[in-house]
């Protein structure tokens, strides 16, 4: 058990492979969990909505701390991939991958720190990416925009520290999740397979499962992180980006 009972969050992409293990892992914990997606999930208060909609990024802190009567913890994990190198990109995906994976954030630290900068402090945990840090090839769009939540947790560490807000990030690799299986599904390979091929590729002997990213997020929320601000956590098995 953490420090964490009777704390609130609110987690963006919470139906997704490792949003729903964050909101069960916190919950877990006896934290009371805003789920945001535009799918419903199993927080304890769901708000559906689009990313991509600037004003439904802008307000929704403020709404998960009107249901919880306070915000303490909030993590942005929602996110795309966007695959294939910079000639096949389209505007379109240019324009999605920046709004959900940078704007959005962007938008969501910007509503959420006053909040918690009036309640005497808080913690932000960004679900950034390896390849946010070490680039891999033919992602140039997802690369690019996971480097910018890196950046984004760097700064915001430093910037917002005197607040009592402590802003981290997890950077994980592979991640058993829809978003890997559907990458394989899209090339034509068998999901299972592939990624026991992957889990061989793993020094540690498997890629990550979503709880294992879930287990980081809770403790960079944690009383236990009290001293981090800025870090970025790269959570890989022992696997390098290659
Ligand atoms: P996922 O596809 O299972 O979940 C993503 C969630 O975000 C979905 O529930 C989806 O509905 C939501 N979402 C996407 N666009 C949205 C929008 N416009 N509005 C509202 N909700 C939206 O993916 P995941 O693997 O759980 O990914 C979670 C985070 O982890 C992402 O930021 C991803 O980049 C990051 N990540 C994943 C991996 C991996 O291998 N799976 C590796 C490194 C980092």
């Amino acid at each position: 058990m953490t420090d964490l009972n009777g704390k609130t969050a609110l987690v963006t992409g919470a139906a997704g492979g490792i949003g729903t293990a964050i909101v069960h892992r916190l919950q877990a914990q006896g934290v009371t969990v805003t789920g945001a997606d535009q799918n419903d999930c199993t927080a304890n208060h769901r708000i559906t909505g689009d990313l991509m909609d600037a004003g439904f990024c802008d307000t929704l802190p403020l709404r998960a701390a009107d249901l919880m009567g306070k915000l303490d913890i909030f993590v942005n994990n929602a996110g795309i991939i966007t695959r294939g190198p910079i000639t096949d990109a389209t505007d379109d995906d240019f324009i999605r991958t920046m709004a959900i994976n940078v704007e959005a954030p962007f938008r969501l630290c910007r509503a959420a720190i006053p909040i918690m900068a009036d309640a005497g402090g808080g913690a932000i945990v960004n679900v950034a990416s390896c390849w946010g840090v070490h680039p891999g090839p033919n992602h140039p769009l997802y690369v690019m925009s996971k480097a910018a939540v890196a950046s984004l947790t760097q700064c915001l560490g430093m910037d917002h520290a005197h607040q009592m807000i402590r802003v981290n990030a997890v950077c994980p690799n592979e991640v058993d999740t829809a978003m890997l299986r559907s990458g394989f599904a899209a090339r034509g390979f068998d999901p299972d397979s592939a990624i026991a091929d992957l889990n061989a590729s793993v020094p540690l002997g498997r890629i990550a499962a979503p709880e294992d990213i879930a287990d980081i997020v809770v403790f960079l929320a944690s009383d236990q992180a009290r001293y981090l601000c800025g870090a970025l956590i790269e959570a890989n098995g022992g696997k390098p980006v290659k």
